[in-house]
């Protein structure tokens, strides 16, 4: 039994081999201190009480106490891995970023593959998006690339965030799942059926991280060394093959092995199996822009490919796990206003609502220094500005750099103040953002029914074929019964505009639900435990 087991199951006897016979060493404080005993408490006589001079277990229980910080509200569950980006096709006369500088230039990177809606110890098999952030270490400064399984997402307007997470987490009062309120909201939001769509899709259950694809999303601005900018969208397309679970073997796996894409990853690292992606992007020229008939910045649509074709970048590869999971993964932190000169913003307003939202998050869990901390650092780059100070400041004055091994540049007195006359950092005209001209007036537009059905159509008709059509029904119609009836005759007709036989196909099964439902005298509630719109169909 025990030889069977695998890299992940196996870590600390993995670690014991490593060391051998080395002696242990020395068990110490938090600050040092040889400890002689760490079974029993410093008591007056054998039955207590205790003494507030016992530093060991003060130290100890302390650091306990605070052991844990709080977890991401969306993406807590996750799996991290460390690895490279290499140039494959030149792209220089789109990009000048460092990044993408010459064939074959080689840039270490961080990933992090979650789930969106269940807490950090729900289940990895679970129907839900998963993110795909990668964060590029590069010379000019760290770039993450937010990403998530999926090239599209629920809604379009960044105001919509909060309320539209509040409906995917747990009902304020009941502290449960709630389907009403998953589609309460889809139903009343119908920019939403794109995605829901593909969640619904065989691909919404991904047979772990390795097996998908990831998508940067949003639409983004290159700008070439000349200066000259189009719109681009990034794509990261899976090595390994699509791979997704089953309904049944999902379900299985929730309560078997929750933590079965966190070990597949593991595993397959360990095991040199080493995951890639092949790195694509799409490029579209402001004049394209202007006519296309969609909104370019929408992130309920894709540019579809026969148009925008994809173009070869390059390969990420993952060859490293993490030592320490809560240092190098917890911490992992993202942002998408991380962009280096060469890669800026689009107007996509989900863009811009999250260029916001994710380090005014990081601030919030991990402090104002939190790219201090080594797995967020810029290494690669040299932090030269004039923020000092705060919670857990790590750097001496801005002498070196986070990575605390760092040649140390000048010496560490510079001022706090900008402009000053001595000679400290200074800015460089060649990393202006580009100028862009903006002429509408400011409002608040309404975005709702800016064509919500014809890429899902072309999806339901063209992109499944008629048992993944099925499958995609059921599962929806397995989920949406949860729902009150007036809500599932809402979502109904948000299908119908798609396409006829998508609302019947859900309509017939939801009809067999609620039928079964009223004979038993009950309400079709999905399953406990699962997430309202995980809750898949079992006929
Ligand atoms: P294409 O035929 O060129 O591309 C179809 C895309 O669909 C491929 O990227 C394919 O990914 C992906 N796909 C296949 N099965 C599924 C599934 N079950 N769930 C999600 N994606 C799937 O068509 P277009 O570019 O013209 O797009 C047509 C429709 O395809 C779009 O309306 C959209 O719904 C969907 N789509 C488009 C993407 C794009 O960026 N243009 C990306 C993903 C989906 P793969 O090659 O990896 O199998």
């Amino acid at each position: 039994m025990a030889d069977s087991r695998d890299k992940a199951s196996d870590q600390m006897k993995t670690w014991k081999e490593k060391k051998g016979s080395q002696r242990s060493e020395q068990l110490t404080t938090g600050a040092g201190h040889p400890i002689g005993d760490k079974l029993n408490l410093q008591t007056v006589g054998p039955r207590g009480p205790l003494l507030v001079q016992d530093v060991v277990f003060t130290d100890e229980m302390a650091h306990f106490d605070r052991e844990r910080i709080p977890e991401r509200v969306v993406h807590a569950k996750g799996a991290g891995a460390f690895g490279y980006f290499e140039v494959t096709h030149d792209i220089t006369h789109y990009c000048k970023a460092k990044v993408f500088e010459h064939v074959g230039k080689v840039t270490p990177i961080a990933v992090r593959f979650s789930t969106v809606a269940g807490e950090s110890g729900s289940a990895d098999t679970v129907r839900d998006p998963r993110g795909f952030a990668v964060k590029f270490y590069t010379e000019e400064g760290n770039w993450d690339l937010t990403g998530n399984n999926t090239p599209i997402f629920f809604i379009r307007d960044a105001l919509l965030f909060p309320s539209f997470i509040h409906t995917q987490k747990r009902n304020p009062q009941t502290h449960m799942r709630d389907p009403d309120m998953v589609w309460d909201f889809l139903s009343l939001r119908p920019e939403s059926l794109h995605q829901v769509s593909f969640l619904f899709s065989d691909r919404g259950l991904p047979d772990g991280y390795r097996h998908m694809n990831g998508y940067g999303s949003h639409t983004f601005k290159l700008l070439s060394a000349d200066g000259e900018p189009v719109y681009c969208k990034f794509h990261y397309k899976t090595d390994q093959g699509i791979k997704n679970l089953a309904v049944d073997e999902a379900d299985r796996l929730a309560s078997t092995n929750p933590d079965y894409a966190i070990a597949d990853l593991f595993n397959a690292i360990a095991d040199g199996n080493y995951p890639s992606w092949t790195f694509y992007i799409q490029v579209m020229t402001f004049e394209q822009a202007e006519k296309f008939r969609f909104n370019p910045f929408d992130l309920t649509k894709v540019w579809p490919h026969k148009e925008y074709p994809l173009i070869p970048v390059g390969k990420m590869v993952l060859n490293r796990n993490p030592v320490n999971y809560f240092a190098e993964v917890e911490q992992l932190a993202f942002d998408p206003s991380n962009m280096p000169s060469g890669i800026e913003a689009s107007p996509d307003k989900m863009l811009q609502g999250r260029l916001f939202a994710y380090p005014d998050t990081h601030r919030h869990r991990l402090g104002a220094n939190y790219l201090q901390i080594p797995v967020n650092c810029p290494f690669r780059a040299r932090v030269a500005n004039y923020q000092r100070d705060g919670p857990m400041c790590m750097l001496d004055n801005q002498a070196g750099n986070c990575d605390m091994h760092a040649v140390i540049h000048p010496p560490g007195g510079a001022p706090n103040y900008y402009p000053n006359s001595f000679s400290a950092p200074d800015t460089h005209p060649r990393f202006v953002e580009s100028k862009f001209k903006v002429s509408p007036d400011v409002a608040r537009y309404n975005s709702e029914d800016e064509d919500n059905v014809t890429q899902v159509r072309t999806f339901y008709t063209q992109v499944l074929n008629e048992e993944e059509r099925q499958r995609l029904c059921q599962n929806m119609a397995g989920a949406l019964k949860g729902a009150q009836l007036f809500i599932q005759k809402r979502m109904v007709e948000t299908l119908k505009a798609v396409h006829a036989d998508y609302a019947n196909g859900v309509q017939n099964l939801l009809n067999k639900y609620n039928a079964e439902a009223q004979k038993k005298n009950i309400h079709v509630y999905s399953r406990p435990g699962a997430s309202a719109i995980a809750a898949s169909s079992k006929m």
